[in-house]
């Protein structure tokens, strides 16, 4: 078997992969902060690491491998859209966390062994905190917030290979009087009077709730231990959230590193500009699948670029990768797949999981469609039937039924407010689209034309 090399931020280098345990594998991906619907940076590191996670599954046994990647259902973001929503944060936890798991289904995105949630794992943060300030590397302040002291630990920094001036500028925005170093961070910050009763929880320093970065440390030291094979994340979070994760967890288990490997995904642009939402640029994952792409088309446009480097996502990437799905499904037409996925694939995907050259491996194996299956599956795709593919609605310009729906709701109710402008735009768009509508005193119905 080929061994698998993956580039470790920690020490810059592409390494061969070897667990900690031989034949068992840990992996800890950080998840996301849910108050809102993914967008498609959320969703780049989700379809990435699902590569890393359909290989490792692949290469040591599905029961072997405990893939974590958590969710972040307690944070100020959350409390701001509890607030502004007036939804308890119960509720908006819930209901993002179900929208999240409904778009990475949708991504074909394999379900994860451990799905911890932040709030589910306090005692344990407590704890961890608890000793950290035994150890001396974390001290409560004036203003009751637990802060880690970073000068404690004297090769802080190895990760993002920050200087300690870069730290400092880095940590500016969080300054206050209280610190005994501008570097540090919170690990605990008290409840502010008017945050909700729901937001706080009790502890040896009062009421308040954790940081952000203590979550990460005490879930994956409960689940995969003090030391564990593979973190993963958004190269954004390189620093601060890994750079501090790794301070708490090395400093409270006294232990020479948190995880082995550590591997980081590049951004996405969309049409060559960073996604913003004040650019007009912001998708999320619902938007284009709402504007009638498949759930496979955007998967593939992900993957298509390699996972370190930036990749920016543009309507001529999802036509791409649309046609390239295309002619897979064609040329599959149902085949049964090979027992074994082609070693040529397997290569590309052990080598760093360079996704392209096992994409272009597949375009040459439209001459033997159960080969084509088994590669293509392995990465995630072709899994309709290639009628479904065709006959669904594949195309990008097509419009989903669910789409389709919510126009003629629309345009009913454009009418019934006497917008007949917006009701005939909407015929017209239809029309364009190939829906031909049928109107009569029962409502409305549709056919594709
Ligand atoms: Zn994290």
């Amino acid at each position: 078997m080929t061994d698998i090399r993956l580039t470790n931020t920690l020490t810059r280098q592409v390494e061969v992969f070897e667990p900690l345990v031989a034949g068992q594998v840990g992996v800890y991906l950080c998840g996301p902060t849910v108050y809102d619907l993914a967008h498609l940076g959320n969703a780049r590191s989700a379809v990435n690491f699902d590569m890393l996670h359909r290989l490792l599954r692949h290469d040591f046994g599905v029961e072997n491998v405990t893939f974590v990647r958590n969710i972040t259902d307690v944070d100020d973001k959350i409390i701001a859209r509890s607030i502004e929503s007036g939804k308890p944060i119960g509720e908006l936890t819930a209901a993002s966390t179900q929208d999240y798991l409904d778009d990475l289904d949708a991504l074909s995105v394999l379900g994860v062994t451990n799905m911890p949630r932040a709030t589910e794992y306090i005692a344990e943060m407590i704890a961890m905190i608890e000793v950290l300030i035994a150890k001396g590397h974390a001290y409560v302040a004036s203003d009751g917030n637990v802060l880690f002291h970073v000068p404690s630990m004297p090769d802080y920094g190895q990760l993002s290979r920050r200087s300690q001036d870069d730290i400092i500028a880095g940590a500016r925005v969080e300054i206050s009087a209280s610190k005994r170093d501008a570097s540090d961070f919170v690990l605990w910050k008290p409840k502010k009077d008017d945050e909700p009763a729901s937001a706080a929880f009790e502890s040896p320093w009062g009421l308040g709730r954790p940081g952000w970065h203590i979550e990460c440390s005490a879930m994956s030291k409960s689940i995969l231990g003090d030391v564990f094979d593979i973190h993963a994340g958004g190269n954004d979070l390189i620093f601060p959230h890994h750079e501090n994760e790794i301070a708490q967890s090395r400093c409270a288990n006294e232990s020479a590193h948190m995880a082995k490997t550590w591997l980081h995904n590049g951004m996405l642009m969309v049409e060559g500009q960073k996604m913003s939402k004040s650019l007009g640029n912001f998708f999320t994952v619902r938007d284009l699948l709402g504007q009638g792409h498949r759930g496979e088309t955007l998967r593939l446009a992900l993957l298509s670029g390699h996972y370190r480097a930036p990749l920016d996502f543009t309507q001529a990437k999802l036509t791409e990768a649309k046609n390239r799905l295309d002619s897979w499904y064609r040329a599959w037409n149902g085949a049964t797949p090979a027992t074994d996925v082609p070693a040529a694939v397997l290569t590309a995907v052990r080598d760093d999981l360079n996704t392209p050259q096992a994409f272009a491996e597949i375009d040459t194996l439209k001459g033997n469609p159960a080969e084509l299956a088994a590669a293509a599956q392995f990465l995630g795709l072709l899994n309709l039937s290639p009628e479904d593919w065709f006959q669904g609605g594949g195309s990008a310009d097509d419009l989903t039924a669910d789409a389709i729906d919510a126009l003629i709701v629309e345009r009913a109710d454009a009418k019934k407010s006497k917008n007949f402008g917006r009701a005939d735009e909407i015929r017209d768009q239809l029309t364009e689209a190939g829906v031909v509508l049928e109107d009569s005193a029962g409502g409305t119905t549709w056919r594709r034309g």
